[in-house]
């Protein structure tokens, strides 16, 4: 039924080069856009420490045309690009901490959720969504040392990969879940069939399945190119992903798009004939390009992506032949992609501030030796120019930045360089 078993990045301790679509199996897939070679994108080098040697990994963005599946052309093992002391926190976002707020409202009052149902987060990261499902039982599952964040927080986390064996653990000692939910995580698990089977398993017959992911047409429309690196194995249209779930005899009863990251998508799934499809469904696939449309819609992402980069170097290059300073606001894993395919480095940026409280100060952007440091730096050294890295909520940040003082010219990047 699905794709004959194919070797897998996890456990190589390298990467394995995709050459058949993730999900059907399809192959020649098509190349959509090539972004070079790139750092993980969470693994961050002390601020000052010689640099060594570290992999780098062929960025290909390609396009199954059987299932219309865009995935990355690489699986890197998930030891690499999700490390033990992975600095991502969800927390520090207000736009998540809003979504997930939000996503309870919605959930609990679609599917009438009773106080003793189990709600089990796949990839729960530090709580932030279960946080807002505490009047039920709850229970995370995280394989890195931020689930220790939950835990701290009365959230308990299993500090584990989400597998099929993980899930029928979880099963047999808590029961079935009557929710799972897989926020930012379901597009980055190598085995996609191995966890919607896990997935499957754990839910109760009334069960269902919330999934949030980066939505596919949404990076198309935003030239959100950057948010493409090795955590993100797959990009999901609605469609492509509908296909997937279907396999397993999941069907998607309610869709619709959400604000985070820039643009996702939430998908709600159960058991083919348990719920009604909602109108949603039917509406966001009417809007998704297919087959030949798609295609085309591909190769004009490809050459506005170029055009954005060259534009984006012209507009530094005319800073830098003034003399400007120019400093980066906030260093989210696509701030590593968009630095590395423009070639950005500290002469170019003196430093990256994030917020008091944030991992990565002390650390060097990926693959570069551009600073990040504490953003307090920005208001006394007050640098001519800050290029918003996490531009998708520029709207959230501008506003404080010119609050708290800061005087230089506020850029996006993305999806057109321009002035604030
Ligand atoms: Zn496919």
């Amino acid at each position: 039924m699905f794709p004959a078993k194919v070797a897998r990045a996890a456990g190589s301790g390298g990467s394995v080069p995709v050459e058949s679509c993730q999900v059907c199996g399809h192959a020649p897939l098509a190349t959509v856009l090539s972004l070079g070679y790139m750092p993980p994108v969470n693994q961050m080098v002390a601020i000052g420490k010689v640099p060594r040697q570290q992999p780098w990994f062929p960025t290909n963005l390609l396009h199954c045309p059987k299932c219309e599946l865009v995935q990355l052309g690489l699986a890197v093992d998930p030891v690499i690009i999700f490390p033990p002391e992975y600095p991502y926190t969800s927390g520090t976002t207000k736009l998540l901490r809003d979504n997930f707020a939000e996503l309870y409202a919605e959930a609990a009052g679609m599917l009438a959720l009773a106080p003793q149902d189990l709600i089990v987060d796949i990839g729960s990261n530090d709580g932030t969504l279960l946080s807002n499902f505490k009047s039920h039982r709850v229970l995370g599952i995280e394989p890195t040392e931020v689930g220790k964040i939950a835990s701290s927080c009365g959230i308990p986390t299993l500090t584990r990969y989400f597998t099929p064996a993980v899930a029928a653990e979880v099963k047999r000692e808590h029961g079935p879940a009557r929710v799972v939910t897989a926020a930012n995580c379901f597009a980055h698990i190598e085995d996609v069939h191995a966890i919607v089977e896990g997935i499957l398993d754990l839910l109760a017959p009334d069960g269902v399945f919330i999934s949030e992911s980066h939505y596919l047409i949404g990076l198309l429309e935003r030239l959100q190119y950057d948010t493409v690196y090795h955590e993100h194995l797959r990009y999901y249209s609605l469609a492509s992903l509908a296909h997937l779930l279907q396999m397993h005899g999941l069907e998607v009863f309610h869709a619709r798009p959400i604000p985070t990251h820039g643009g996702s998508i939430r998908v709600y799934a159960a058991r083919r004939g348990v719920r009604p499809v909602n109108a949603s469904v039917a509406q966001m696939l009417a809007g998704e390009p297919r087959g030949e449309a798609m295609r085309a819609r591909l190769d004009k992402f490809r050459n506005e992506v170029m055009l954005s980069k060259l534009r984006l170097l012209a507009m530094l290059r005319d800073l830098k032949e003034q003399g400007a300073r120019i400093c980066g606001i906030s260093a989210p894993s696509r701030a590593s992609t968009l630095v590395n395919y423009l070639g950005l480095d500290e002469a170019i940026v003196d430093y990256v501030c994030e917020i008091a409280g944030s991992l990565k100060i002390g650390k060097c952007m990926p693959g570069t030796s551009i600073p990040v440091i504490e953003e307090s730096r920005l208001f006394s050294d007050q640098p001519d120019c800050a290029i918003i890295f996490s531009w998708h909520i520029a709207d959230e940040l501008a506003p404080k930045l010119r609050a708290q003082g800061y005087r230089g010219k506020l850029l996006t990047p993305l999806p057109v360089p321009r002035e604030l």
